[in-house]
């Protein structure tokens, strides 16, 4: 009898040891799965996050888009211009070193040291003798086919055949109205 009841005393031992550590193994699992879940909440927080700033990036990054589209083209009129008030400045030059002394100043005194197209001075601006006729034209290097305009007027006109007189026929009224 006393080793029967031994015996079911290690059995219930055992079983009792075997349970105790189930439990404790299912306590780990679970706390392990709480542990999963908390970890996974946080990469969804991240991945949320991420997907905002990637949104922010792309609206930032569409803005740069545009601004360098529109710097692109702004720079390519600033080229083109550059270009253009550089050659005209290099046909201003060489008209310069053609015409003589003597009959530059005289166009430059006859204008009254004026633009004749908006009377601007050497004051405010750089004066230049111009072709009324221009020289590709068949326009010749005398008095009648010169005249004074200021750099700005004399880059509008470019290579048309025109005579300034804006400023001087105003000035011509208000004299007149005077006298
Ligand atoms: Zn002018």
């Amino acid at each position: 009898m006393i080793v029967l009841s031994d015996k079911i005393n290690h059995l219930i031992e055992t079983t009792v040891k075997t349970t105790l550590n189930e439990l404790k193994t299912e306590q780990t699992l679970q706390n392990q799965i709480i542990n999963l879940k908390n970890r996974n909440i946080q990469l969804e927080n991240n991945i949320n996050l991420l997907k905002t700033e990637n949104n922010n990036l792309k609206t930032t990054f569409g803005k740069i888009k545009r601004n360098n589209k529109l710097l692109r083209k702004d720079n390519e009129l600033i080229k083109n211009e550059n270009y253009r008030f550089k050659n005209e400045l290099e046909n201003l030059k060489h008209y310069r070193k053609r015409i003589p002394r003597n009959l530059r100043h005289n166009v430059f005194k006859r204008d009254n040291y004026r633009c004749v197209e908006c009377g601007a001075t050497n004051d405010f601006t750089m004066l230049t003798l111009d072709h009324i006729v221009p020289r590709s034209e068949g326009g010749e290097d005398n008095e009648d086919n010169l005249q004074t305009l200021c750099i700005k007027c004399n880059l509008e006109k470019g290579n048309a055949s025109w005579k300034g007189g804006g400023a001087v026929k105003i000035e011509d009224k208000i004299l007149g109205a005077i006298k």
